[in-house]
């Protein structure tokens, strides 16, 4: 059996990354950083430690807000790091490097990331109503959602294909 594996956050399932914000947004007193989704694949890869725990199959983000996902966790990361930047103050006759901001200030960057989650996570869930995709996965192909779904992501990956042709080979 593969051993478990942490995947990249931008690939993280969907739930992991909920209970990830809920859970940020309970400890929020007690923590400096936003701790990182953590969604570890087991054995086949298919289904993640946590939803494995809750019964459940794992729900990637819709695709045709892969890019999006990955923006977000893109801008996450940003600002953990700028909640992280030290600043030089001069104490006697030398600079020290010191926290540029103090832990309520690092709360308060830590509760915007929470919030760009949530309203990320409604945009997704309003996404899946449009399409007939806010059901089960057998749900979904018994009432054509899948297929039309399948359909606008081969759109879509075709129209991205037409706007940005892959480079021709060097050779
Ligand atoms: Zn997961
Ligand atoms: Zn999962």
């Amino acid at each position: 059996m593969a051993s478990p594996r942490v995947v990249p956050e931008e690939e993280s399932c969907t739930q992991c990354c909920w209970a990830s914000s809920l859970n940020t947004r309970r400890t929020l007193n007690d923590i400096t950083e936003r701790p990182l989704v953590e969604c570890t694949m087991i054995g086949d890869n298919r289904t993640c430690a946590y939803c494995l725990r809750h019964h459940n199959a794992c729900e990637k983000v819709a695709e045709l807000m892969e890019g999006d996902y990955f923006d977000l966790f893109a801008l996450l990361r940003w600002s953990d790091q700028v909640a992280l930047q030290p600043t030089r103050v001069l104490v006697g006759n030398s600079y020290v490097w010191v926290p540029l901001w103090t832990d309520d200030e690092k709360r308060e960057i830590i509760k915007a990331e929470l919030e760009l989650m949530r309203m990320f996570r409604e945009v997704e869930t309003s996404h899946r109503v449009e399409f007939g995709m806010d059901v089960g996965k057998m749900r979904r192909v018994q009432t054509g959602a899948a297929n039309v779904y399948d359909t606008a992501v081969r759109d879509r990956r075709a129209a991205l294909i037409r706007l940005r042709p892959a480079p021709a080979s060097a050779s």
